[in-house]
Parts: structure tokens; C-alpha cells; sequence
């Protein structure tokens, strides 16, 4: 842990310890910007709960999750990242140098990177946790190649649970699409494209009770009916959660401008944020392919362009 007096003035400061703040680190630090990145008390970010990965580049046998985020952190370090290992408080934008606030320090930033993340919305369900990562996900293109010639279910009825469930039918033999009403929230081109899909197949009015399995993980989901409260059980190998996501925006307290999605709001093309020298990049900025390697390349977008503020300030 890098230690911090209240006078020190960084170039760079990133929030956040995944994929797009470790990468941010890198380019940072090798434009010789000396960095420093506050990871939160989770450092790694949401592949720490993905076991193998096999969609990330260079990794021809696949890797681990956290084996993944190991590698980025020990990179980050290596060309010169300072590191603080606590969670952001609070932040004041209204000046620059920006003051940022953890539980033990304040560090003043010429520019902010901010690449928090976004939490998948889990049920909160106790069989949820027991089986997690043993057939219960949040991901599909991370794990739907684990189920391939089998019988899975999505939950959720937005747009993501559409395309989750439209992107498993190329490994599963039938997906379920559990939802708590009969009507999708999804836009009307994702809910046609899934009506129309034969594999997939609708249970309305559905909710989950309990997720059923033994050792060698999830064997089925007992549904509750939302309108008249039976319930009925499904033999299923893997359920994937698509309720939606949670940018981590709280500890901006309103000073970025944000999206109807609740990520931060950025230019076009460009990471640059509604305050001049803050950055967002990564899943706290992208809703739509929240994928490491979109949320590396946004963090290396975001160090290029405080990188260039910085010389242009000079
Ligand atoms: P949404 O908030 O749009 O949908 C969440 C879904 O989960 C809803 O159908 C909701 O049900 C259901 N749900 C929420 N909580 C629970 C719960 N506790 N139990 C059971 N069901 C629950 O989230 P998405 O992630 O789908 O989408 C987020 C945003 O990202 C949207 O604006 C979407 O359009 C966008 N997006 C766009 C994509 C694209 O353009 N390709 C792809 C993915 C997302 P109910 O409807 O009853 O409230």
C-alpha cells in the first residue's frame, strides 16, 4: 500500500480494481503519469466470481478469473502503478485537483479515472450463493460454453435476460425464460427475436423459489406462480440471473451527469465524463457489452486521454 499525505497531488487517479482500472493503470503509468489506484476492498472486480475464462485473448488454454486479475494487478505494479487497497467515500469535483476521500486517506487528482463497475443484481436467495459458479451465473457469454447440450434458465424479462437467453440457445437444447410478469420489459426487436427462437421457451408469471441441486451443482429451480402461488419444479443444469445491473456510482454523489441506465454518461467515442478531467470506463460506463476486454480497452481510452489533458494542462 502506497502511502498518502494529505498534500500529494497525483496526475492520475483511478477507482477501481478490474479489468478497465488495472489497464488504465498500465498505459497511465507507462506514459510515465506514475499512477495511483484505489481497488476497493473486492480488488478484481466482478471476473473474481467467474471461474474459467476462455474469451479473454492470449489465454489459448483459458484462465482463471482471479488468475486473470492477478496477472493485471502484478502488471499494473510492475511498470509503476502505486496502489491504496480501500474503498472511495466520497468525492468533490467542483475544482480541479479533485479531492478524493477513502476511509483512511485523501488524495487530491489532477485527473479521475473512474472504473468501478457495476454489481449483477442477484435474487438474494440462500441457494442462489450455495451453488454459485456450480451451474448459478450472471453471465452468459462467460459461462453459457459450460452448457453446451443442455437445459438451462434465464431469469429476468429486460433486454439483457433477452440476449442471454438468445445466446445460450448456441450451446444449450433449451432455454427457459423465467419472468415474474407475461409481459418483457425488453425492447420489441429482442422480445420478437426471443418469441420467435424454437428453443426457447417463456414461463410467465414465474418466480424463483428455490434453486434445486446436489454436489455436482444445480439439477433444477422450484417456480412460484406470481398470481396464484403454487409452485412447480424444472429440471434444469445452469440458471442465469438477468435482473439487471447496478453501476457503483454512489460515492459520486450526483456530480456526474448519468444515463437512464444509471451509468456514467460519456462523450461520444471518448471516456471524457460531464466534468472536465474525470474519465469513467468499464461497466460503470457501458451497458451494453460489459465484457474485459471492452472494459480493458475503455481503461486504456481513459488513461490516453488524462494522459493528453495532463500535457495540454502543461
Ligand atoms: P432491466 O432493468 O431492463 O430488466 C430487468 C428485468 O429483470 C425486468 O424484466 C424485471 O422484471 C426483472 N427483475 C428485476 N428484479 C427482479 C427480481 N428480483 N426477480 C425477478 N425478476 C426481476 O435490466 P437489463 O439488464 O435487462 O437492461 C438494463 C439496460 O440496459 C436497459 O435499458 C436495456 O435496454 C439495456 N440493454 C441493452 C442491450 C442492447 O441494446 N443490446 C442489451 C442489454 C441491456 P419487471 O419487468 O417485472 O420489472
Amino acid at each position: 500500500m502506497a502511502s498518502e499525505t494529505k498534500t500529494d497531488v497525483r496526475n492520475v487517479v483511478i477507482v477501481g480494481g478490474g479489468p478497465a482500472g488495472y489497464t488504465a493503470a498500465i498505459y497511465a503509468a507507462r506514459a510515465a503519469a506514475s499512477p495511483l489506484l484505489i481497488e476497493g476492498w473486492e480488488p478484481g472486480g466482478q471476473l473474481m466470481t467467474t471461474t474459467e475464462i476462455e474469451n479473454f485473448p492470449g489465454f489459448k488454454d483459458s484462465i482463471e478469473g482471479p488468475a486473470l486479475m492477478a496477472e493485471m494487478k502484478a502488471q499494473a505494479e510492475r511498470v509503476g502503478t502505486d496502489f491504496i487497497t480501500d474503498a472511495v467515500e466520497s468525492v468533490d469535483l467542483s475544482s480541479r485537483p479533485f479531492r478524493v476521500k477513502t476511509g483512511t486517506a485523501e488524495v487530491l487528482a489532477k485527473t479521475l479515472i473512474i472504473a468501478t463497475g457495476a454489481k449483477a443484481k442477484w435474487l438474494g436467495i440462500e441457494s442462489e450463493q450455495t451453488f454459485m459458479g456450480r451451474g448459478v451465473s450472471a453471465c452468459a457469454t462467460c459461462d453459457g460454453f459450460f452448457y453446451r447440450d443442455k437445459v438451462v434458465a434465464v431469469v429476468g424479462g429486460g433486454d439483457t435476460a433477452c440476449e442471454e437467453a438468445i445466446y445460450l440457445t448456441n450451446h444449450a437444447t433449451k432455454v427457459y425464460l423465467v419472468h415474474r410478469r407475461d409481459e418483457l420489459r425488453a425492447s420489441k426487436i429482442m422480445a420478437d427475436r426471443l418469441l420467435k427462437n424454437p428453443k426457447i421457451e417463456p414461463v410467465w408469471f414465474s418466480a424463483v423459489d428455490e434453486i434445486l441441486g446436489d454436489n455436482s451443482g444445480v439439477t433444477g429451480v422450484r417456480l412460484r406462480n406470481t398470481k396464484d402461488g403454487s409452485t412447480r419444479e424444472l429440471a434444469i443444469d445452469g440458471i442465469f440471473m438477468a435482473i439487471g445491473h447496478q453501476p457503483m456510482v454512489e460515492f459520486l454523489g450526483g456530480q456526474l451527469e448519468l444515463t437512464k441506465t444509471g451509468n456514467i454518461k460519456t462523450a461520444p467515442d471518448s471516456t471524457r465524463t460531464s466534468v472536465k478531467g474525470v474519465f469513467a470506463a468499464g461497466d460503470v460506463q457501458d451497458s451494453v457489452y460489459r465484457q474485459a476486454i471492452t472494459a480493458a480497452g475503455t481503461g486504456c481510452m481513459a488513461a490516453i486521454e488524462a494522459t493528453r489533458l495532463l500535457e495540454e494542462d502543461e
